[in-house]
């Protein structure tokens, strides 16, 4: 560990701390030393029991293919209760109070009698193998709330596996009676798209004050934003927020009109000072009253399925042709000789997949 002392490396250090969660999770399969049975899971999650649904979603996130197996049995068997929540994508750049956000958005729904789960998609997993800081700690007031459900992205696994685990984990999170889902995610890669590709609405927190290409945001995200919130809208910031306002909007006024009929709007917030908080939800209830009756929402809902079904395929076949150990010495040497220049790229891959489907 102490082989390299720059500073960008002490975060290496830190302890991810577990979440609530995963802590009453890892508990519950522990004191019962035997694995979570198919119908007592779906029914302790239909009854709302929160440590049996975290230990399904953990089966979800588990890589084994007897726990994938018994994790696709649950889903299966929850689906029919599911579906019934307003699930809400939250994009934020970094710095943006994201935390801060949540837990008064999410608080202000728990007063308003909500039931909400907060899941994640971390566009570091890939690399890092897990958040840095989980998300217990800070946001201590929704998590202690016995109505808030928080759980942190997979950990580990392509973006699309995190994001198809994600994706079912809403599921089970609907059947247990949850009626509001927030799928948030760090907007820097593409994990976006893959929030989008899940939720009815898609909310992007920005900042006053920094250039979009500081922020990195991309036009491509700014677009598919349903509304756009800048938080921090408070003290000092309060004019560069207000011009920051007139400055996204005018963009917004230039893409083209949106499939759903909705325009777009631009929101400020101080997640600090809970003000803009009761305009959020207001809004979203307002997009929801509108595609809910042109037909838009359910189309949606049914266009992000099929999307779906397609990602699982790829995912699966993905897994299946590269998780065999003989084909991965295969690979390796094919790799080696593609790199030589001994063989074409195009013609190792026939050759792999060839063998792949005649096996
Ligand atoms: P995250 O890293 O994006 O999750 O951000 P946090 O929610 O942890 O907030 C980062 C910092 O920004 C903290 O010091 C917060 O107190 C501060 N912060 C969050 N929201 C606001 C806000 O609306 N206004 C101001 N002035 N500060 C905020």
């Amino acid at each position: 560990m102490t082989k390299n002392k720059s500073a960008l490396n002490v975060m290496k250090g830190i302890d991810v701390p577990e979440t609530v969660s995963k802590d009453a999770a890892k508990r519950f399969l522990s004191k019962r030393k035997k694995e979570l049975k198919v119908d007592e899971a779906v029914e302790g999650i239909l009854s709302g029991n929160i440590s049996i649904l975290s230990a399904a979603i953990t089966l979800i996130e588990s890589n084994l293919p007897k726990h994938q197996k018994k994790a696709a049995q649950i889903i299966e068997k929850c689906l029919p209760y599911s579906g019934n929540s307003v699930r809400i994508g939250i994009t934020v750049v970094p710095g943006v109070g994201k935390s801060t956000f949540i837990e008064a958005l999410g608080l202000y729904l728990i007063n308003k009698g909500h039931k909400l789960a907060v899941l994640a998609i971390d566009p570091s997993s890939e690399q890092s193998g897990g958040s840095i800081l989980g998300d217990k700690t800070r946001m201590e007031q929704l998590s202690a709330e016995k109505n808030a459900f928080i759980r942190p992205s997979p950990s580990s696994g392509s973006l699309g596996g995190v994001a198809r685990k994600t994706r079912e984990s809403i599921i089970l999170c609907e059947a247990a009676g949850f009626d509001t889902v927030f799928i948030e995610t760090v907007g820097v890669g593409q994990s976006e798209t893959k929030v989008h590709s899940m939720v009815d609405f898609f909310l992007l927190l920005m900042l006053a004050g920094a250039g979009d290409e500081l922020q990195g945001i991309k036009r491509g995200i700014m677009e598919m934003a349903d509304t756009i919130i800048i938080n921090k809208a408070d003290g000092n910031n309060i004019d560069k927020a207000n011009l920051a306002k007139k400055e996204y909007e005018n963009a917004l006024h230039m893409f083209p009109p949106t499939e759903s009929g909705w325009t777009p709007n631009v929101l400020l917030t101080s997640a600090l000072q809970n003000f803009g908080i009761e305009d959020v939800w207001l809004t979203i209830k307002k997009y929801l009253e509108l595609t809910k009756k042109s037909g838009y929402w359910l189309q949606r809902r049914n266009n992000q399925a099929k999307y779906w079904m397609h990602e699982t395929i790829l995912e699966s076949l993905k897994n299946n042709f590269y998780n065999n150990t003989k084909r991965k010495k295969l690979i390796k040497d094919f790799e080696r000789k593609v790199q030589q220049g001994k063989i074409s790229p195009f013609e190792a891959a026939h050759m792999l997949l060839n063998k792949y489907f005649s096996k």
